[in-house]
């Protein structure tokens, strides 16, 4: 009997293997082995029994051991498996051992069960709403609609509803005995939705995150695998949970950027999934306030369905929004470049009347940002339309796509004026002078160096529940789904900072974050105040939040990427280049693009390419970086130029670290 064996290694293809006569009956597809591999032994998944083998009898050899009772994986999970792996260039068994945790087929390691602490999952939960919008039950009917199986848009203001529309989804889903699945962000920071699936699918819920122990990780996967949790929740991985009889996959904010794996198999589970329910027969929704440029592309093509949630639930108000021009002399306070007397004094209001604020600020991209301080101009590449970063030794303006470098001008180019100047701070620099400045305030931080943990995350979310808190100064995380009745204000920083981010979607984050962070301003009764302050405040982007026109925004965006031949009117791929030597990394990105040049014209493949150049992060963990961006119009092609980078690394044999990602969301 011979098997057909993936190995969760970085080699292409599969493996040939004999199977001794007392295993023959254990064998199936699906199932964990473990098997001689070179001079040492490796486990493998058997993705198929062929009848026969055409190497040579003798240099095959058998595994040794079966290390699972049962397979664990079905044949569409494994043709799905196997979609995925050629889709991104990356070896099947290494693609299986990503959808499947280890904890399955390892031993159970005496490990303690970790004490839970009891949430009180009911409060957070708030109580169901007896009756729809009307825009909830036309969102509900599309999704369930049986002639339409194209993914839907639920595109939805903040406190629309979104979660309650999934609710009711699944609940039509479960009674017709079938399972799914809910992909967030980042499930420690969704205590929210966590605890009203809890409570209003009782019983049935697994979840599926990073920060499970491995004893719990094997519990929540055998409760999938036996049919007993019927709904996942969780973040990317969750894509390939085992759930029977899919019938539904929700992505809640399908527009956020950690739903793409950075490392290893760099796949985006928003995208996988759609494939995924495609394979299956199973619905598809897609959740955002702001969603991506890709999907509202798709709804205007007719690839997927769309429904509009625009406006709050009980006819709660959206919040004004006022911009600050921080050039204004007017605006300026001495010594804090950052704070706009505007701000200032309504967040002096805002205490005096017991209310809460949120303060925001974005620190990507800023200490390298060079803007002019009379008109408040910023560079751009010319090339590629992506902002420009500023070097201080040597000076230099210089693209991180195309690698245009440029001296720093003494003279704006719009104004000709001279106050060319950088701008930068950090969290907590804004907390100690918030501080200073209101002395009574109770002041707590939102952000990564603060909040690691779940549990911290939830303490602050009480404690700014509880109303313990006047002043939340955050980042990114802030912007994510909380629901607090008692902000009032929100006051963002700087808005100019994202647009500077070296990404083609710069104004695309901007657009999302801005409007994410609005969104927190007034969920109750109280309609709530954003005040945006910016170096740009004419910028199209800061002036489609302010009139919150979102369909100007999409329109403006896609006209741009379709003239620079960005996706969704391009696929793009990233081939990363990492060394510990930093002559050796440029010197072998510079020779491996020229071969690229040369081998597409040679073999006519349609795909340009932008660089290379160094990544905006040089240097990391040691290594030093470059990338080059790989354009064309089909991922066919692509794979072409990924055939040509591999052929010639393997003929080089430099110690070069290369490396691929198929549709980046990132070029750091
Ligand atoms: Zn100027
Ligand atoms: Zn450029």
């Amino acid at each position: 009997m011979i098997v057909d064996i993936a190995v969760p290694r970085p080699v292409e293809g599969s493996f040939h293997y004999d199977v001794p006569a007392e295993l023959v009956d254990k064998v199936k597809v699906g199932m964990v082995i473990e098997a001689p591999f070179g001079k040492s032994s490796t486990i493998g998944f058997v993705v198929g029994l062929p009848q026969s083998s055409s190497l040579d009898p003798s240099r095959i050899r058998s595994i040794s051991s079966v290390l699972t009772p049962e397979p664990l994986f079905d044949q569409t999970m494994l043709e799905f498996l196997t979609w995925v792996s050629q889709y991104y260039c990356h070896p099947l068994g290494e693609v299986i051992s990503a959808a499947i945790p280890k904890q399955s087929w390892e031993t159970a390691k005496k490990s303690p069960a970790r004490k839970k602490r009891e949430l009180p999952l009911e409060m957070l939960a708030g109580s169901a709403p007896e009756n729809l919008t009307d825009a909830q039950k036309e969102a509900v009917a599309k999704i369930l609609d049986p002639q339409d199986n194209r993914p839907v848009l639920l595109h939805g203001v903040t406190g629309s509803g979104k979660t309650e529309v999934y609710i009711r989804c699944l609940e039509s889903m479960m009674a017709e005995g079938k399972g799914a699945i809910v992909l967030v962000p980042e499930i420690s920071l969704t205590p929210l939705l966590l605890a009203r699936f809890s409570v209003r699918f009782p019983g049935i819920v697994a979840v599926w995150h990073s920060h499970l122990t491995p004893r719990e990780r094997r519990e929540e996967w055998e409760k999938v695998r036996s049919g007993q949790a019927r709904i996942v929740i969780g973040a990317r991985s969750a894509v390939f949970a085992p759930i029977n009889n899919l019938g539904c996959i929700v992505v809640d904010e399908e527009h956020e950027t950690s739903f793409k794996q950075e490392e290893d198999l760099r796949y985006h589970a928003r995208d996988m999934a759609i494939v995924r329910a495609n394979r299956s027969g199973a619905k598809v929704i897609l959740g955002s306030a702001t969603p991506s440029v890709e999907s509202y592309h798709n709804t205007t093509t007719g690839k997927f369905a769309y429904a509009r949630l625009a406006t709050r639930v009980q006819d709660r108000p959206m919040p004004k929004i006022a911009i600050i021009d921080l050039k204004d002399e007017e605006q300026k306070i001495s010594e804090v470049p950052w704070l706009s007397q505007t701000l200032d004094i309504a967040l002096r209001k805002t205490l005096a009347d017991g209310k809460q604020s949120i303060l925001y600020l974005n620190r990507l991209g800023f200490s390298h940002m060079l803007y002019c301080d009379d008109c408040g101009h910023t560079w751009r590449c010319n090339n590629c339309d992506i902002g420009l970063t500023y070097y201080r030794q040597p000076r230099v303006l210089r693209c991180h796509y195309c690698n245009m470098r440029r001296p720093v001008p003494d003279t704006c180019p719009e104004c000709k004026g001279h106050s060319i100047e950088t701008f930068g701070f950090g969290t907590e620099q804004v907390e100690k002078t918030i501080q200073e400045r209101f002395p009574t305030a109770r002041i707590a931080r939102m952000d990564r160096s603060v909040v690691k943990t779940k549990r911290d995350l939830e303490e602050l979310i009480e404690r700014i529940s509880r109303r313990d808190v006047d002043i939340v100064i955050g980042t990114q995380m802030i912007a994510k789904g909380h629901d607090f009745p008692g902000i009032t204000l929100v006051g963002i920083l700087t808005a100019d900072a994202n647009l500077n981010i070296p990404d083609f979607r710069a104004h695309e984050r901007t657009f999302q974050m801005l409007t994410q962070v609005s969104g927190r301003a007034g969920r109750a009764t109280d309609p709530g105040e954003v005040i945006i302050q910016s170096l740009q405040p004419n910028h199209p982007i800061i002036q489609t939040i302010l009139n919150q026109t979102t369909e100007t925004f999409f329109q403006t965006e896609l006209e741009s990427r379709r003239s620079h031949r960005f996706p969704p009117f391009s696929r793009l791929a990233l081939v990363r280049f990492q060394h510990k030597n930093a002559a050796r990394v440029s010197s072998f990105a510079q020779s491996c693009v020229r071969h690229l040049l040369n081998e597409f014209t040679r073999q006519g493949i349609q795909c340009s390419i932008l660089g290379p150049s160094e990544a905006p992060l040089a240097r990391l963990r040691n290594y030093y970086r470059w990338h080059c961006l790989v354009k064309s119009g089909g991922v066919a092609e692509l794979r072409k130029a990924i055939a040509v980078v591999n052929a010639y690394t393997q003929s080089q044999k430099s110690s070069v670290q290369v490396t691929y990602d198929i549709d980046p969301m990132n070029a750091m």
